[in-house]
């Protein structure tokens, strides 16, 4: 077949490597100058900057499967791998010992510093709770009221702001179901599941870039600045209006945002009704401040937080990325993930907050430069107990949807995206 993706963010090139590792013919074509949608580099010189700093976990198996295809050095050394761990500088620190699983997570909470022994006993109860009903709540219960019963500091300095991390939404809003499939996921199974994977390289040379080049090895096609405008059925096949010309594709994938996609469903008489749907979802946002300081400081860990007033984490990009290491200036990304009142900070208040959380951790400093802040407004749909998600096949026989949204166990997050453009990939051929 000839198939003809719309997107080249991680979900359509997660599409288009499975379709031509079937042997079929694909052609993405990618709007935006580079490849990777929402997860790419945004700088062109150095320090090579993403449009956000991301944060992967062991669990995200489909992600790594492709990274290994499509480049197994980037698989290999694309990150550096850090036991879970959660160091908050006023006070509390949690860390996973490489141990079999369950074992690390138990000694993780058992010896965790700044927690008392109810809190800790109250955190296993509640793992525990949730493996009796394998991790299959109630799916209309919101995180929120899951953790009605559980002590301030647990929910504070644990279960929220995984909760924020991997959600990307706030515990009143976010659906339990969800957060339960991903702490299953993460904290079972293997214990390498719940490692933090830092990335070592920008996003671009994680995985787009090297999926475009593998793609193009064989024998697949992929077109960057090239908008789809509309999609047109013609004969049995279907024409896409791109801004200069058409072309002609046997199936086709609209691997899009959500709201990229209601305007080419929207012009599919059977797809309005996803359109509809789809308009009703709304986002979240993140927020990430890169930032220098002209002193080599080292951190205990890659990554440090805070939970007030806004949960914040600091990423030690010295230490994580293999091409920011200067000797003499420390880079970091400061990154304060969902709704917030940070979202209403200028440039001088971010660089207040960070510099007083840096003297926190490293006593007198001089103040810091931002480099660059970038916010994302729309960086993820708000995961709630009642968000609306589409199966990847639409009434439309012969077009398909892929993207972090569509219907599927994870959150808005690269995992849930990568297994999107696979899942599709294989309902598309099971149609066919
Ligand atoms: C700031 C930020 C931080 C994040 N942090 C994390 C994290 O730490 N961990 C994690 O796992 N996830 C994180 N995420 C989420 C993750 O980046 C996304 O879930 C994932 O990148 C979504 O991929 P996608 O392919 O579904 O969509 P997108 O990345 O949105 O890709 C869609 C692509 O389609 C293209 N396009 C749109 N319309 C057209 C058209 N008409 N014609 C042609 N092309 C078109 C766009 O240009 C884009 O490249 C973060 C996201 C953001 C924004």
């Amino acid at each position: 077949m000839n198939i003809g993706i719309i997107g080249g963010g991680w979900s359509g090139l997660a599409a288009a490597v499975e379709l031509t590792r079937s042997g079929h013919q694909v052609t993405v074509y990618e709007a935006g100058k580079l490849l990777g949608g929402r997860a790419r580099c945004i700088t062109a010189d150095a320090p090579l900057l993403d449009n956000g700093q991301h944060l992967l976990v062991g669990a995200y198996k489909e992600t790594l499967r492709l990274m290994k295809i499509v480049d197994p050095d980037s698989a290999r050394n694309g990150f550096l791998r850090l036991p879970l761990t959660l160091d908050y500088p006023e006070g509390v620190f949690i860390r996973a010992p490489r141990l079999p699983a369950p074992f690390h997570l138990a000694a993780a909470l058992l010896f965790a510093r700044g927690l008392s022994l109810e809190d800790k006993m109250a955190a296993i109860r509640f793992m525990r709770a949730l493996k009796n009903i394998n991790f299959n709540p109630d799916t209309s219960v919101t995180v929120a009221q899951a953790l009605a019963e559980q002590p301030s500091a647990i929910r504070r300095y644990l279960w929220e702001p995984i909760c924020v991390a991997a959600l990307n939404t706030p515990a009143e809003k976010a659906s339990f179901s969800v957060f339960a499939r991903v702490l299953k996921d993460a904290l079972t199974g293997r214990a390498g599941n719940s490692d933090f994977l830092l990335p070592t390289r920008d996003l671009s040379a994680l995985f787009p870039e090297p999926a475009a080049d593998w793609l193009v090895e064989n024998g697949s096609t992929v077109r960057t600045r090239t908008r789809v405008v509309s999609i047109q059925r013609s004969g049995e096949k279907w024409r896409l209006v791109l801004e200069d010309g058409s072309a002609i594709h046997d199936k086709v994938i609209i691997a899009t945002s959500p709201a990229h996609a209601i305007p080419l469903l929207e012009q599919l008489f059977d797809c309005q009704a996803i359109a509809r749907q789809l308009s009703t979802l709304s986002y979240q946002p993140i927020v990430t401040v890169y930032a220098k300081f002209l002193a080599p400081l080292r951190f205990k860990t890659p990554l440090i937080g805070w939970v007030d007033p806004v949960p914040l984490f600091i990423f030690d990009l010295n230490a994580c990325r293999s091409d920011i290491r200067q000797e003499k200036i420390t880079t970091i990304a400061a990154v304060a993930s969902a709704e917030g009142e940070h979202m209403e900070w200028d440039d001088a208040r971010w660089m207040d907050e960070i510099n007083t959380r840096m003297q926190q951790v490293f006593g007198q400093l001089p103040p810091g430069r931002i480099i660059k802040r970038v916010t994302e407004k729309r960086a993820t749909f708000t995961c709630s107990p009642d968000t609306y998600r589409p199966p990847s096949a639409t009434p439309r026989s012969g077009i398909f949807l892929a993207g972090d949204y569509v219907d599927g166990p994870y959150p808005s997050t690269l995992e849930g995206a990568v297994r999107s453009g696979v899942q599709c990939a294989q309902t598309l051929l099971s149609a066919s």
